[in-house]
């Protein structure tokens, strides 16, 4: 199997949307972590699109340290896809991954490593004293367990990005060709020995968060239908019930009718329509729905487009190389 791996010890890959407010800080904190590792790393930021001085910021950063790495992609793909460029063109031994609005702490990364050092192939988090708005957290904590459920999966918290990988992971997540997915559960999918501890957890400071309640639900369509047809067979069900429901419903409807004699044939045949009508139509929309999301899924497969575009790598040694 073709790898990069081995380059260097450690990669950090870090996607970018818009995070002016916070590169300066988060490289602060970052970089002491870094050199107390002794030893050999990159800093793979993934510039996704963003619209503000993020550019600027990330290019002054690569001219100032060449461990420092940048992928400039040709438009906005999303948080996930982002780190996928990242690990396209790690090349380090063990991956971290981390977000760049200083949510999840540098110093953490110390303790993602003595685990991997240990053997752990994925090392994952989960958020104490998680400081996001109460909507986010019980959404999250719910979500989390729906997911876990459908997708036979066991991770604690989707939310934090905060990750250790191992190049042997990292080289199946590169191989595998999904155009919408989800990292952590990508991983944990491969994972042969992984473990989970816990990081703390600061609110956003600066800047906004790149995730609207759409984009959440968004997201989280995309968790559950690429690990799972459970979804789609959840309807499927839902609907066998719900029909047999109204069968009986209107069974019980006409024999009061025929036995009892009660009310009008006429107002039995109007209640009987109205009653299965808003029934019927509910999971009938409901179902389209979700059979949407899957057929939007495989025709996104199907057209085999790219998952991101690179506008350019700025790299110290490559051939794009700006700085002598
Ligand atoms: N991000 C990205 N592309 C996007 C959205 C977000 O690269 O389309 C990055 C963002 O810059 C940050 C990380 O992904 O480094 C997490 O985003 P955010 O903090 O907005 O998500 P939240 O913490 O609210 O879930
Ligand atoms: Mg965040």
């Amino acid at each position: 199997m073709l790898t990069k791996g081995g380059e260097v010890e450690l990669s950090v890959v870090i996607p970018v949307y818009n995070e002016e407010e916070s590169l300066h800080r988060l490289f602060e904190e970052l970089w002491p972590v870094m050199e107390n590792l002794g030893r050999s790393f990159e800093i793979i930021f993934i510039n996704d699109g963003s619209r503000d001085s993020t550019m600027g910021i990330l290019y002054d950063f690569y001219i100032s340290r060449p461990e420092v790495r940048v992928i400039d992609l040709g438009a906005n793909f999303g948080q996930h896809m982002a780190i996928m460029a990242g690990f396209d063109h790690s090349r380090g031994g063990k991956i971290i991954t981390l977000d760049a609005d200083l949510q999840n702490p540098p110093s953490e990364i110390p303790n993602i490593l003595k685990q991997m050092d240990a053997g752990h192939d994925v090392v994952g988090t989960y958020r104490v004293g998680r400081q996001d708005p109460i909507f986010r957290k019980v959404a999250s904590k719910c979500i989390n367990r729906l997911t876990n459920r459908i997708a036979k999966l066991k991770i604690r918290d989707y939310g934090c990005m905060l990750r250790g990988y191992d190049r042997r992971i990292i080289d199946i997540i590169n191989q595998s060709h999904e155009s919408t997915t989800f990292i952590p559960a990508l991983a944990q999918k491969f994972a042969v020995d992984p473990i989970e501890i816990p990081v703390a957890h600061r609110e956003r400071e600066l800047g906004q968060s790149k995730y609207g309640l759409f984009q959440l639900i968004r997201l989280n369509f995309d968790l559950m239908t690429s690990f799972s047809l459970v979804p789609l067979q959840l309807v499927t069900m839902a609907g066998m019930l719900l029909s047999a429901l109204s069968f009986l419903l209107l069974f019980y409807m006409f024999a009061r009718r025929l036995f009892l004699g009660i009310g009008t044939w006429q107002s039995f045949l109007e209640q009987a329509f109205d009653a299965s009508l808003f029934v019927i139509s509910g999971i009938t929309l409901f179902s389209l729905g979700i059979i949407g999301e899957y057929i939007g899924r495989i025709y996104r497969e199907v057209s085999k487009r790219p998952r991101y575009s690179v506008r350019k790598i700025f790299e110290h040694g490559g051939k794009d190389d700006e700085k002598a």
